[in-house]
């Protein structure tokens, strides 16, 4: 198949500020690719309006510019309250696509993933903490285990893993890496006392299977697990293939299987609440919210006070 790879040199924004935050949804997220070439099945990329900007699957355009605006804007927010210095990377992207990587190198002699880390290590450094989620489902991440174990008090690795099932993760997730080069890439980040969260999502399969598929990913170290359901598209479809859409319906989550993945903390039998300052949707003001006390893992990563996440 023939895939395109465009150095998009267009600055936008790096960081986009969400307009729901929840256990589901970051304050920020960043993206540094447009489109993805690993073409999973489930992938809301293939979809309207994102099928507008990259031919899903066969073509990606890399956004050179972005550990530039990253910098600027981590300083424009530098005094938002530190709850909210949270970003969720490549999220609708993958930042360790090899035949990015390789060209990227040749034709720029740069490391795009590792001018972005760099940029948000600097800012810790200075007092600027952001907590950073990587999320890949890629081996090549393992090119930054050296870069990421530097920064283990603010990176969560967050590795998607769909199914234990290698058959079927040729099926939904034609040309991403294999289930063991994942659980090498979480044994591996865990050795080296890097934070792993595995991202189950979508699940594909049952309860069981996610239960399952948590306890290996555990006894290979990983330390926290998140999931949910398919959205947008007909489970049984995908599995046979076929790609027929659904609409958006109900994330399906098996509450009790979530470790460290925005679970409430209970006391007394109730959810644990505290009061913070938290933007609108539209991010034009702020005001006081009542929030459930997450267990995020982070207290065992670094000393900062969260607020509301633990
Ligand atoms: S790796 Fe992520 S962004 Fe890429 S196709 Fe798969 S689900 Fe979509």
């Amino acid at each position: 198949m023939k895939k395109t790879i465009i150095f998009h040199d267009k600055p936008g924004k790096a960081l986009t500020p969400q307009k729901k935050i929840d256990q589901h949804n970051l304050p920020f997220t960043l993206n540094s690719t447009i489109g993805c070439l690993f073409g999973c099945a489930y992938c809301y990329l293939q979809g309207f309006p994102f099928n507008l900007h990259t031919d899903f699957g066969k073509e990606v355009k890399v956004k050179t510019w972005i550990y530039e605006r990253l910098d600027l804007e981590l300083d424009k927010y530098r005094n938002l309250p530190q709850h909210l210095k949270r970003v969720q990377v490549n999220v609708a992207s993958e930042g360790y696509l090899p035949d990015v990587r390789i060209k990227t190198k040749r034709e720029l002699d740069r490391d795009i993933m590792a001018e972005i880390l760099d940029t948000f290590k600097r800012h810790w450094e200075e007092g600027n903490c952001w907590m950073v989620h990587l999320m890949t489902k890629s081996h090549m991440v393992l090119k930054h285990l050296n870069n990421i174990q530097n920064m283990r008090n603010q990176v969560q690795l967050e590795l998607t893993i769909a199914t234990l099932n290698e058959q079927r993760k040729k099926i939904l997730e034609k040309y991403a890496p294999s289930v063991k080069r994942r659980l090498d890439i979480i044994r591996k980040f865990s050795d080296a006392g890097i934070f792993v969260r595995i991202m189950c999502m979508p699940l594909i399969g049952t309860r069981e299977e996610a239960g399952e598929l948590r306890q290996i990913c555990f006894d290979n170290g990983a330390r926290a697990f998140k999931h949910k359901g398919v959205n947008y598209f007909d489970e049984n479809a995908l599995l046979a293939g076929e790609i027929v859409s659904e609409g958006g319906r109900e994330d399906e989550v098996f509450e009790d299987l979530l470790v460290k993945s925005g679970e409430p903390v209970i006391e007394n039998g109730e959810p644990m609440i505290m009061t913070v300052q938290m933007p609108t949707p539209k991010w034009d003001e702020f005001e006081d919210r009542d929030m459930v006390i997450e267990d995020t893992g982070y207290t065992e990563m670094n000393d900062i006070d969260w607020g509301y996440l633990r």
